[in-house]
């Protein structure tokens, strides 16, 4: 009968679950939301910079010197307040005037394609780009997207031995598993609250560094009116709708209490 050690082992699976839940518990900056974060941040910070040095090796890398004066000029001033001396932040230009992107890996590793910069037009609109991705960064946004990964593996695991085992015992187990997590809300899209999370925290930071948080709304104004047709990369992942504009707005008021020009 492969009823009994299955019927451990998907007990055993559950349990694991429930305990890394637990354990992985975090608070996100800023918006002091619940995370679920399994990885110790070490590992995660190992696998950010190796997973950069892949896509820049890749990539060609801008030498100009203007441009790269610029972004580390105000990428540095966002990593100053940013407050996180664990991270060696890192700010690279990538030379693509096809690619309207930025994007951050764990452990402060930002990288900015130079088809973003006519959008972001000044220090302070690129101080937002900058600080957004950030945000992402000193959030963990990958460590949480890894560790609801490894939670769906998990659980889809432990649930294809309960369907294999029809064992009514085996099936609540694995719905317990599940609604530890479930009730934590591991298992809801969390793209879009991570991106209003990066918005909220990157207003906020850019304001700290001493740049006007009202511009991070013309850089959408400018960005919306100059693609109409097709949308550019950062808004494919990053949508500029009313909502997030919506939400953009009502951010401005606690961003200007940190902004003393
Ligand atoms: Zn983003």
């Amino acid at each position: 009968m492969p009823g009994g050690p299955m019927k451990r082992y998907v007990f055993l699976l559950s349990f694991l679950l429930a305990f890394l839940v637990i354990l992985g518990c975090a608070t996100a900056p800023v918006t002091g939301r619940t995370q679920i974060l399994l990885m110790p941040e070490g590992e995660e910070i190992a696998l950010g910079i190796n997973a950069y040095k892949e896509i820049l090796s890749k990539a060609k890398i801008s030498h100009d010197p203007g441009i790269n004066a610029q972004v580390k000029r105000v990428g540095m001033r966002i990593a100053q307040v940013a407050d996180k001396p664990e991270y060696s932040w890192e700010f690279t230009v990538v030379d693509d005037n096809a690619t309207i992107n930025a994007f951050a890996l764990p452990g402060g590793k930002v990288a900015v394609y130079t088809g973003i910069l006519p959008y972001t037009k000044d220090d302070a609109g690129l101080a937002f780009v900058l600080a957004h991705e950030v945000g992402h960064a000193l959030a963990r946004h990958g460590g949480e997207r890894m560790s609801e990964q490894l939670l769906l593996q998990l659980g889809q695991e432990g649930l294809n031995i309960a369907i294999a085992d029809k064992s009514s015992q085996a099936i609540q187990a694995i719905n317990l598993g599940y609604g530890v997590g479930a009730t934590l809300g591991f298992m809801l899209p969390f793209s879009r609250t991570q991106e209003l999370e990066a918005d909220h925290i990157g207003i906020i930071l850019m304001a700290k560094a001493g740049y006007d948080p009202r511009e991070a709304l013309k850089f959408f104004e400018r960005m919306m009116s100059g693609h109409t047709k097709k949308g550019p990369a950062f808004l494919s992942t990053h949508p500029a709708d009313e909502t997030r504009i919506k939400d953009l707005n009502a951010f401005i008021p606690e961003a200007l209490q940190y902004y003393h020009p």
